[in-house]
């Protein structure tokens, strides 16, 4: 069980556990997931890192060999953080987006441990066709998504606040339910909501 402290405090027991590229070697569907998704360079490491207050946790997914995997960090004792694979290189060959499609869409509209999905857009290029892509496969399982807009910093605070309302007003139609809030890893605006959408959904 994952106690109940301060979001802060249960971050800090989060280690990497495992890699997986195949649906079949996911670790058993039991106990309660929180998975992160995004575009490549989207900043979804980044986020992971300043949501955890880690500050190289999540770059175990860039090492050569694992940009294309799943990969696993436990927090305490039965919880994990899941890191999906980036999607969205331009030229990937068919056989590599096939596996992906596969791996990705499997695991989003089966998973029965995942209690929900931070989905990591930058703010200057949200909701792609793979990032609705996400959403539609997650939809019919009722899982809630929390979007994180990236980079803010990137923005002025009115065209940050502009793009946000655009979003959620994008998402509103098509996805109800789903929840956008702006987040960057350079001022940490965002960190502290995005903890405690993360510990009521372990808690939940
Ligand atoms: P990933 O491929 O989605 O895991 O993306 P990364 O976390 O590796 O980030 C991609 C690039 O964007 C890196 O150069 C990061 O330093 C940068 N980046 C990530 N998040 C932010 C952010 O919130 N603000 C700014 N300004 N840069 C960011």
């Amino acid at each position: 069980m994952v106690q109940a402290t301060s979001p802060a405090a249960m971050l800090q027991t989060v280690s990497f556990v495992l890699s997986v590229g195949e649906l079949q070697q996911l670790p058993p569907d039991s106990g309660a997931e929180v998975a992160f998704a995004g575009r490549s360079n989207a900043g979804k490491s980044s986020a992971i890192n300043a949501i955890c207050g880690r500050h190289k946790l999540a770059f175990v997914s860039r090492t050569p060999g694992r940009t294309q995997l799943i990969n696993y960090f436990r927090l305490g004792e039965s919880a994990h953080l899941v890191d999906l694979p980036g999607y969205g290189y331009a030229r990937v060959p068919a056989a590599v987006r096939a596996g992906w499609e596969q791996l990705l869409g499997g695991y989003l509209q089966r998973r029965r441990a995942l209690r929900g999905l931070f989905l990591i857009m930058d703010i200057r290029h949200p909701l792609t066709s793979l990032d609705r892509q996400m959403l539609d496969w997650l939809a019919p399982t009722g899982a809630p998504v929390q979007v994180l807009l990236t980079k803010a910093d990137k923005l002025t605070r009115q065209a940050a606040r502009r793009q946000l309302a655009d979003t959620v007003a994008a998402l509103a139609r098509p996805y109800p339910g789903v929840e956008a809030c702006l987040f960057s890893s350079v001022d940490r605006t965002g960190v502290e909501e995005a903890r405690a959408v993360l510990a009521r959904w372990l808690a939940g």
